[in-house]
């Protein structure tokens, strides 16, 4: 398995883009800077898109990758809960601010949208992808893709502390989760569901107590104007639990 780090952040600015990550070339989670990262041809290559819950940095590409394959005469697969998929038709796709790509063109509309029902794992495009459940407002999940060659890679998206339901559900070789803000900004990452590095902490302290072991750690949506205090607060986290855990950045490549 192959993961692309296409988007690395929370807030864009010319040299950080939105949440968004590009397995083997085919499969993406979360649409923040989507189509600003990819070459047409290679957006033409996608199967499948996951979307993790509907604030804005997660959704953002996906009116414009809807509308390259409209051009094409394309459908594009999209995968989410109930909730984002109403949150696209009230607010984005609700003909007015931009087309109902689920719905038009009337002989074969652009979208192609597949409701995820939380702890059912299902098979797309050859990848068991199971959604779970984080601690984030809204309704968000996490996904967990296991590769045809039995590869596993869990994705938080936005989350706060309190995951040791979700850590019960999944094994992942490598976790890519969510460290928003630094440690000084504890109260508000609690209240608006994120997480800093000492938070970290303890979530994968929890995840070493249940499951007998540590994957890999990289760390997404940092905020970007505070990213050094997250970086060296990361680099503390990952000498006190002996484990990887790194800042992912925009065009990083990881390989399982
Ligand atoms: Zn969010
Ligand atoms: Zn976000």
């Amino acid at each position: 398995m192959n993961i692309q780090v296409l988007g690395a952040h929370n807030c864009e600015s010319q040299n950080s883009k939105l949440i968004s990550l590009l397995i083997d070339d085919v499969l993406v989670i979360d649409a923040g800077g989507l189509t600003s990262s990819l070459s047409f041809s290679a957006q033409q290559k996608l199967k499948a898109i996951l979307l993790t819950h509907q604030h804005y940095d997660h959704i953002r590409d996906v009116p414009t990758i809807a509308m390259n394959f409209a051009f094409w005469g394309s459908t594009i697969n999209i995968y989410s809960t109930q909730p984002v998929h109403d949150a696209l038709l009230t607010y984005l796709l609700n003909g007015k601010l931009y087309p109902n790509f689920l719905e038009w063109p009337r002989q074969k509309p652009t979208i192609k949208f597949t409701t995820m029902e939380p702890g059912k794992p299902q098979q797309i495009e050859g990848y068991s992808i199971l959604a779970v459940l984080v601690n984030h407002p809204n309704l968000t999940v996490g996904y967990q893709v296991t590769s045809p060659d039995g590869k596993v890679v869990f994705y938080t998206s936005d989350t706060g502390p309190g995951l040791t339901d979700c850590w019960q559900k999944v094994s992942p070789q490598l976790l890519i989760i969510e460290v928003t803000l630094p440690n000084e900004y504890e109260e508000y990452a609690k209240e608006s569901g994120h997480l800093t590095p000492r938070l970290l902490k303890q979530e994968l302290t929890n995840f070493q107590a249940l499951k007998g072991y540590l994957p890999q750690v990289v760390t997404v949506h940092m905020s970007p104007t505070l990213e050094k205090e997250i970086e060296a607060e990361i680099a503390s986290v990952a000498k006190a639990l002996n484990n990887s855990v790194t800042l992912s950045y925009e065009g990083m490549q990881l390989h399982l």
